[in-house]
């Protein structure tokens, strides 16, 4: 163990930013589903939800923690409430009062119009709703929520700090309606703004957390000027404001930062320890700094010693009753409680800490407990010591690469030479993106093996049938390239996991995704390694029963590691190039098993994207290099396709590209096929498959307009370079549309045929 500078003793403030609000169990998520079926009533919902949020406030306080904040909960999303609270929610839901009735079909079920749309809150997995703005919005306060449960609070003995998203957030975040510019609204969203502080004021508020997490991205002049002219008035009001930065550092915002006049700024040290120092200098008298130095979006154990030393230099800087210590963000993006953990290896259990543990570290840390900071130091130590943890054998693989290893044989055009004489495809070939319905009855037979109800054999004998089934199905549509439909996967990321060395799996390590919806990462907690094929078996099966091509489909090494609780102690870079290394022998297993077409899915590529534009060049430069490594070890004559599910291109089309792959399929239908402008402009050199249909919804399009879509397509793109297939995978449709709509799909591409 290394030996730490000697702590100070001096005790600071904590304060907590946010605290999940499903529920240890995923109460508010059953709770929310059972009264969208009508089981229970909103009386009901909302007594749940009030006793998760007396639950929530006594957890954290009996974890030690000083500053507990409220109207941090939500029903379905707090921008959505944010707009509830400023009355500003989009004007085609109607104005007045947002009953829940509205409140939900605004959010996820409307019979009449499509419910708002849905994005990524900066880099997490959390989704908001869009905010949609328009001049006619009535922003009149709506503090009847924010008040009461300041209340409720109070009634516990615990004087809370309301969370409030910030106004410049809030309008960057949504957008205008009919090209409107939100920017227009900055008057009037400051003045209800200033009403409902005026509001808190009136009830005894002191401080409110006000998030302006837009600080640490690249901001316009106009932003800048919004910053500025909102939070003049804002600074005003007798509430004194802690400004809540997170995911990253202020860097060239800093000034703007500290010259908003607020009372406080909170300031992520996690992801950016080295901002510390210059937000010291840069700070105003008076200024209260809290710093986010307990990670808020990792579930790994924070190096206490280190943060307390942060501390100690704020302090030292400020003097302690300017200080704060929090977690760097809310804790809404980490599990709830690492006791539910049963079944975990004990001593990665050492390394772990949900929301309760962080809390619980965060006061130890913030009083200087002795014990828990020299325990912290023991398990960081067993951590670092753990065998477990690295492979020699990866290292050294890594350690290796070289040049020719992320490159294929030969360039495209000779590649598809190749490819052409091995897979005697027609022009527009037809095929899908992987996977086949996840029907009632192929959940069942998976949960009654993993429950052990049924054994492996009648599982596995059910997946044959499936696959037969399914392929049978492919062959009678008239599809060129058929899947095996992937029914033996639970989901894209966790099934490889599974196969996967370094990976560990939680019980009940629920995150909110959006609503009622959570995710359960896997744990990456040491090299990833491949002990045994993954898909071969599978893939091999349904290749023995068609005459067709087969396409092997794999999860690529950045999704895999966007989708996972991602180790913190080496570079995300190497984690990822680790994962590509055991797709690499993957695919060269699935080769020499004769699979000649071989899919390395990517939809998180895009979402990876650092959030300040310059780190993007390093981020895209890695990830590139992983998807080529795990790709580049194939014959001439083995076809690599892609998928993405997201139609912004433009800005990244150039890494697109530089992942080479023979074929990639994505999202276009939704979009009419606009997007292959930019592929044309920029000269994509590759093959593409925009999607001809939307398979968000169980709608089944006519052969015509896909046909059309596919006229559109050929304006573009070579008929040499094009596919034909729906914009995702199918998993969540009905094979009764699934058949009609590939029918349809199968026949519209024949219809074009005639005309190359
Ligand atoms: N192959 C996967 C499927 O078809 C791809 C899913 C995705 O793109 N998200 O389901
Ligand atoms: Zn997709």
């Amino acid at each position: 163990m290394h030996s730490a500078t000697p702590l100070s003793s001096v005790s600071v403030t904590t304060a907590n930013l946010g605290f999940p609000r499903i529920g240890r169990h995923r109460e508010l998520k059953a709770a929310l589903e059972k009264f969208w079926t009508g089981a229970i009533d909103a009386e009901q919902l909302l007594q749940t939800a009030g006793s998760l949020r007396h639950e929530h406030w006594r957890v954290q306080r009996k974890a030690g923690i000083d500053v507990i904040p409220t109207n941090d909960f939500s029903l379905y999303d707090q921008v959505l409430d944010a707009l509830v609270l400023i009355g500003a929610t989009p004007e085609r839901f109607g104005s007045g009062e947002v009953t829940l009735e509205r409140y939900f079909a605004t959010a996820r079920n409307s019979s009449t119009q499509p419910v708002m749309e849905m994005t990524k809150w900066f880099d997490t997995n959390y989704h908001y709703l869009v905010p949609e703005w328009s001049e006619g919005l009535a922003f009149t306060p709506n503090t009847r929520r924010l008040l009461a449960e300041i209340a409720e609070a109070r009634a516990l003995g615990i004087d809370p700090r309301p969370v409030l998203l910030g106004p410049v957030t809030l309008l960057a975040l949504g957008k205008g309606v009919n090209g409107f510019d939100p920017l227009q609204l900055v008057d009037r969203i400051t003045t209800v703004y200033l009403s409902i502080l005026d509001t808190l004021a009136a009830n005894n508020v002191s401080w409110v957390q006000i998030d302006e997490p837009l600080l640490i991205t690249d901001l316009t002049p106009t932003l800048a000027e919004a910053y500025r002219s909102i939070y003049a008035r804002l600074s005003k009001s007798p509430v004194r404001l802690m400004l809540t930065t997170y995911f990253g550092a202020l860097g060239d915002n800093l000034p703007l930062a500290v010259s908003l006049g607020t009372a406080g700024l909170h300031i992520d040290l996690v992801r950016a320890p080295e901002q510390l120092q210059t937000v010291l200098n840069a700070l105003h008298p008076e200024q209260t700094l809290s710093l986010g130095c307990i990670d808020g979006r990792n579930i790994w154990l924070t190096d206490l010693s280190a943060a307390r030393l942060q501390i100690d230099e704020a302090v030292r800087v400020l003097g302690k009753e300017r200080v704060i210590a929090a977690p760097s963000c809310s804790l809404l993006h980490v599990p709830h409680d690492l006791r539910e953990e049963t079944a975990l290896p004990p001593r990665l259990l050492r390394w772990l800490r949900f929301a309760e543990e962080k809390l619980r570290d965060l006061s130890a840390l913030a009083r200087n407990e002795t014990s828990v900071l020299t325990q912290n130091q023991a398990d960081l130590a067993d951590r670092k010591e753990a065998e477990s943890t690295t492979n020699a054998t990866v290292r050294t693989a890594l350690a290796s690469l070289g040049e020719a290893d992320f490159t294929r044989r030969s360039p495209y055009p000779a590649r598809a030479g190749a490819q052409r004489k091995q897979l005697g495809l027609p022009l527009v070939p037809t095929t899908t993106i992987g996977s086949f319905p996840q029907s009632a009855e192929v959940r069942k037979h998976r949960a009654a093996w993993r429950k052990g109800i049924e054994s492996t054999g009648q599982y596995e004998s059910f997946l044959r049938e499936a696959i037969a089934d399914c392929i049978r199905e492919q062959e009678r549509i008239g599809l060129d390239v058929l899947v095996h439909g992937e029914f033996e996967r639970n989901d894209m990321v966790e099934h490889f996991a599974e196969f996967l060395e370094g990976f560990a799996f939680t019980r009940n390590g629920w995150v909110q995704s959006y609503g009622s919806r959570c995710v359960k990462p896997p744990v990456i907690y040491g090299d990833v390694s491949r002990p045994q094929p993954m898909t071969v078996r599978w893939t091999e099966y349904a290749r023995s029963l068609t005459e067709r091509p087969i396409k092997g489909m794999l999860t690529g090494p950045i999704t895999i590691l966007q989708w996972s609780f991602v180790r913190d102690d080496i570079p995300r870079s190497q984690t990822t190039w680790q994962i590509a290394l055991a797709l690499r022998e993957e695919i060269l297993d699935l080769e020499r098993a004769g699979i000649r077409i071989i899919q390395v899915d990517e939809p998180a590529l895009r979402e990876g994207l650092p959030l300040r534009h310059a780190d993007w060049a390093t981020y895209l430069d890695w990830a590139v290099k992983a998807f080529r490594l795990a790709t580049s070890a194939v014959e001439d004559a083995t076809q690599i396709h892609t998928h993405m599910c997201y139609c912004e291109f433009e800005d990244i089309l150039p890494s697109i590209a530089a992942l080479d792959a023979d074929v990639i399929s994505m999202e276009a239908a939704r979009s009419k096929m606009e997007l292959l402008q930019a592929f044309r402009e920029q000269r994509y050199p590759n093959e593409i498959g925009p999607g001809v249909y939307d398979i968000h919804s169980p709608r089944v399009p006519s052969r015509d307009e896909m046909r059309s879509l596919l006229e559109k397509a050929l304006e573009v793109i070579e008929p040499e370079k094009l596919w034909s297939n729906p914009d995702c995978g199918l998993k969540t449709r009905g094979w009764k549309e699934v058949s009609a709509a590939l029918e349809a799909m199968c026949a519209a591409t024949r219809d074009v045929r005639k005309h190359l």
